[in-house]
């Protein structure tokens, strides 16, 4: 079990960052955003895409990790192999690592970095409103998909960093001001719970906190319940569309913070030494009533997720094709 465990956490830790909300998550925002577009869109999407279901498309920019392998459903796609040679840093699009007392995303801050999630959702936007050429249509497309989903996972925006001088007694500093990139857990990535302590925070979020939602593996069973949740009137971004990323990615931080609450950090495992110390992973205790306290959280930020998608995709000034 123990030896289980430490291989499960080395390659949870090795792993860049974890697949916001999963295939099963993606599926079904993906699904459900489909439902909700404009005739006229769902006509555009369909000539861009060859198909009005958005759920392959979600899960295009996660499928893009395993092309440089030769492994996966896109290996030996010459659209896929192309885009990740001269795109490779596309698996840093997925997130930004904004401090959990963030009061509002910026592009100018030291967090947002200039391929962040936000950006990138901005890039693809750019080529829709035929403003760029950075992709093609249908590149853009599946970016800005896939992207608008993650970004109201709350734990890929919102990263926890901590005090570790007294490692059997991490203190979780929120403030944006007190963060250093070395004493973060990378959204949740490293940060293990359970009672083995080999369960990922973030993966939590990802995965298994997904299939609670409405106790299906079924992602069109997953849409049509996320469906009876969205709410138009409090989820409609106001103002220009160019500026909605920064919206959400301001919402999602302040929900990742409510996903943190009540968290035990109860030990930290460090690398290095002295001012060169860096945070390898940390074990933390949830709340009894985390599963209960966090479920309609969940499901709120998957259903926001497919209605900002459609939100911004119906508005949208299309050039293209
Ligand atoms: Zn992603």
């Amino acid at each position: 079990m123990i030896c289980r465990c430490f291989l499960l956490a080395a390659l949870l830790l090795a792993a860049p960052r974890g697949f916001a909300w999963g295939k099963l998550g993606h599926e079904a925002i993906g699904t459900l955003a489909s439902n909700l577009l404009h005739e006229e869109v769902r006509l555009r999407v369909n000539k861009i895409l060859g198909t009005d279901d958005l759920a392959e498309a979600s899960v295009w920019l996660d499928e893009l990790r395993s092309v440089g392998r030769g492994t996966g459903p896109l290996a030996g796609d010459a659209d896929a192999v192309a885009f990740n040679e001269k795109f490779s840093d596309n698996h840093e699009w997925h997130f930004v690592n904004l401090p959990l007392e963030t009061t509002a995303y910026s592009v100018s801050t030291r967090f947002a970095a200039p391929n962040d999630v936000v950006r990138q959702i901005n890039a693809a936007i750019a080529v829709l409103v035929g403003k760029s050429q950075k992709f093609t249509p249908s590149q853009a497309l599946r970016v800005l998909v896939h992207l608008v989903e993650d970004i109201d996972q709350p734990l890929h925006v919102g990263t926890g960093c901590f005090d570790f001088r007294n490692p059997r007694a991490p203190k979780l500093v929120s403030a944006p001001g007190e963060r250093t990139a070395s004493h973060g857990d990378l959204g949740g990535n490293k940060v293990l719970t359970g009672q083995s302590k080999c369960d990922n925070l973030h993966s939590y979020w990802d995965t298994t906190r997904v299939e609670q939602v409405a106790g299906t593996g079924d992602a069109d069973k997953l849409a049509a319940h996320l469906r009876t949740s969205i709410n138009s009137t409090t989820w409609h971004t106001p103002g220009d569309y160019h500026a909605w990323a920064e919206a959400w990615a301001t919402d999602s931080v302040h929900e990742a913070a409510a996903v943190c609450r009540g968290i035990v950090f109860t030990g930290a495992k460090v690398n290095g030494e002295s001012e060169r110390k860096t945070l390898e992973s940390i074990e933390a205790d949830l709340p009894k009533d985390y599963e209960s306290k966090q479920k309609p959280r969940a499901q709120a930020q998957l259903a926001k997720a497919a209605f900002h998608l459609a939100d911004l995709l119906n508005a949208i000034d299309w050039k293209v094709p």
